[in-house]
């Protein structure tokens, strides 16, 4: 908002020609006061309607909801001898930084408080280009085969005949997927509903690589932890927040960084060597599994802080684009399946909602001195020069590129990509286990219910509680099935849900 004394700003049309009135269209006049018929040559009026008809873009199908702001990330510890990326090089290096923090199931204009997992993305802006971290604020995914994806997502949103957020589809998929309980276990724990997006965790979730000068590699697992901690909301206090004050989040962190009470996040990572990995107990490239702190330790790495409000929410949040597969050198993908498929399913969902060239974008924009990527070319909105008169092919002896010196396991060998020294194991690991459902899957979801939330007062019974009233909520067909999938994390837990299901029955008969 101008100050008084700001000097107005003159008005124009979108192509620069100053126009005497924005608040009126024209008519015909035969010079009398009386005002006639509208015009077609009115470009303002045609233009101001026809640009609100296309003002909005697709919305995103998952993660439509969010809020974000600018910061800085700063290495704290050095872990150079682990990888090459320059901005995890050098303690006190800084780099500028674009986060999104987002519900995944509900729409863009829903309620901030729902129990939903919260999507957390994060954009470094370093010197070798972009590194994106498109994070979940739980540890594990519901899935471990990517083709499930769409599916599950779905299960989460409305019934195509009713248009109705469906417990039963929930449920149904779920009961059926049982390879999810483990994330269910923390969704409905009142994690499932945080304070505020100041007092969740990032979690990559994936395992990735970090690679060294000479090549070897790490697997590492990042952890972004609160310093505000970790805050939550009852189920009750978050249905009465959706209703009341619906955009409670979004209000909490504008306000919290206006102020100056800038919140920030700790990086810490596991590391783990390919040996390790390969006869570990967890399949590494498994999503619905932890590395046990006491087997793998964080180590932190350095401080997020997020310190400016975007100045314009379209432009600087909604316009952003998050992919897994953006990293830089000394960082790199595995083959854990559900990474590999997002890795393709993110940049093409932007093209999508953003167009062809939406790293063109000022908020998606590389902050690196050079990009240089000439048989990127063309395309709706290309606002980057386009390269000119540089060659548009490839091998141009007329205009020779030349390419940076290899520096990690991907590209060393002229982009031919070799599985390291103790990762051919990994091949036949990654395909046995995606679709098979076994007991194991549900021994990281017991140590949870009993270590985790039986240490806390309480939080066994709110579980249980949010669980039921879920359950509750779906037709009588499919809670069966979801006391059978909780009994098999213990028969105590499935018995705790079935009475409170069932009391919620009686209840509800008694209105
Ligand atoms: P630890 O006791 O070392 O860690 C327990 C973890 O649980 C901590 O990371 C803690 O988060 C998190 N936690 C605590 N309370 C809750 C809650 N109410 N809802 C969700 N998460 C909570 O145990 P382990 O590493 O051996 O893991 C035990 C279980 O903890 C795992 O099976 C998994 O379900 C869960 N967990 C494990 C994580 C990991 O990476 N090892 C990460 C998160 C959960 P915080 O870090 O904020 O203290």
């Amino acid at each position: 908002m101008g100050s008084v004394s700001t000097p107005s700003p003159v008005y124009t049309l979108a192509e620069g020609a100053p126009y005497a009135d924005s608040t009126t269209a024209q008519r015909f006049s035969d010079g009398s006061p009386v005002k006639g018929l509208m015009l077609l040559q009115d470009t303002q009026l045609i233009e101001t309607l026809a640009h609100f008809s296309r003002e909005r873009i697709p919305e995103r199908v998952v993660h439509a909801r969010a809020v974000g702001g600018w910061g800085e990330f700063e290495v704290t510890h050095d872990i150079s001898h682990l990888t090459t990326a320059k901005f995890l090089n050098g303690i006190g290096t800084k780099s500028k930084t674009l986060s999104r923090i987002s519900t995944v199931g509900p729409e863009r204009g829903s309620a901030d408080t729902i129990r939903d997992v919260r999507g957390w993305s994060l954009k470094i802006f370093t010197e070798e280009g972009n590194q994106d971290f498109v994070f979940n604020d739980i540890p594990v995914f519901f899935i471990r085969d990517p083709i499930k994806f769409p599916s599950l997502n779905r299960s989460h949103k409305r019934h195509p005949a009713t248009n109705i957020t469906d417990s039963t589809m929930f449920w149904d998929f779920h009961n059926n997927n049982q390879e999810g309980i483990h994330a269910l276990m923390l969704l409905f724990s009142d994690r499932g509903t945080p304070k505020s997006v100041r007092h969740v965790n990032g979690y990559s979730g994936h395992t990735y690589k970090l690679v060294s000068k000479d090549g070897s590699f790490n697997y590492v697992k990042f952890h972004f932890i609160s310093n505000q901690g970790n805050d939550t909301l009852t189920a009750a206090e978050a249905t009465r927040l959706a209703g009341e004050d619906p955009d409670n989040h979004t209000a909490d962190l504008h306000n919290s960084i206006a102020a100056g009470n800038f919140p920030s996040w700790t990086l810490s990572i596991q590391v783990m060597t390919p040996q390790q990995a390969e006869t570990y107990r967890w399949n590494i490239f498994d999503m619905t599994k932890v590395w046990p702190h006491a087997d793998f330790p964080l180590q932190p790495v350095g401080k997020l802080t997020f310190n400016k409000n975007p100045d314009n929410y379209f432009a600087d949040i909604e316009q952003a684009a998050f992919s897994p597969s953006t990293m830089v050198p000394g960082i790199a993908p595995t083959a854990d399946p559900i990474l590999q498929a997002r890795m393709f399913a993110y940049p093409d969902a932007a093209r999508y909602r953003l167009g062809v060239n939406y790293q063109q974008l000022p908020c998606n924009r590389a902050a690196a001195a050079t990009v240089y990527s000439p048989y990127q070319r063309d395309g709706a909105s290309t606002i980057n020069g386009n390269y000119g008169g540089d060659p548009n092919y490839v091998r141009s002896a007329l205009h020779p590129v030349s390419f940076a010196a290899a520096s990690s396991s991907s590209n060393k060998n002229k982009n031919v990509f070799t599985l390291g020294k103790h990762e051919t194991w990994a091949l036949g690991s990654v395909a046995e286990y995606t679709s098979e459902v076994t007991d194991e899957d549900f021994v990281q979801a017991r140590v949870f219910w009993k270590k985790v939330l039986g240490a806390q007062e309480g939080q066994q019974e709110h579980f249980v509680g949010n669980v039921a009233g879920h359950i509750a909520s779906a037709r009588e067909e499919v809670w069966e099935g979801a006391f059978d999938m909780f009994s098999r994390v213990t028969p105590d837990l499935g018995a705790a849900i079935r009475a409170a299901v069932l009391e919620e029955k009686v209840r509800k008969l008694q209105l």
